[in-house]
């Protein structure tokens, strides 16, 4: 997985949780904020909207993050997804700014 040098914003990682194969990963941290995931082990469930449709489901590793339900979590979230849709490179770093402003608020980075 490329990682961006510190301070910078990941735009390609995770959103905050993690469905890996059983035993794939031993740890992950947050595409979002960067903290260490929690971790839940031989979990039985759908991994995939596609999965629970078809009533699917198999074992798997979940991780999420500890922040995860955070109104300022979810901010970032949907920050870095109206980043990825614009095609504006202003707009980018502004966003980006805004990111890193709410990462330091939160003293996670
Ligand atoms: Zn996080």
């Amino acid at each position: 997985m490329a990682e961006e040098a510190k301070g910078k914003v990941n735009w390609f990682g995770n959103q905050g949780w993690l469905c890996p194969e059983q035993g794939k990963m031993k740890t992950a941290d947050c595409g979002i904020c960067g903290s260490p995931m929690n971790v839940k082990r031989n979990v039985l469930g759908p991994t995939s909207w596609i999965e629970s449709m078809g009533r699917g489901e198999h074992l798997h590793d979940s991780f999420t993050c500890p922040n995860f339900e955070e109104d300022w979590h979810e901010k970032i979230v949907k920050l870095k997804s109206e980043a990825r849709n614009t095609a504006s490179d202003k707009i980018k770093k502004i966003l980006e700014e805004e990111v890193i402003e709410i990462l330091e608020a939160n003293a996670v980075r």
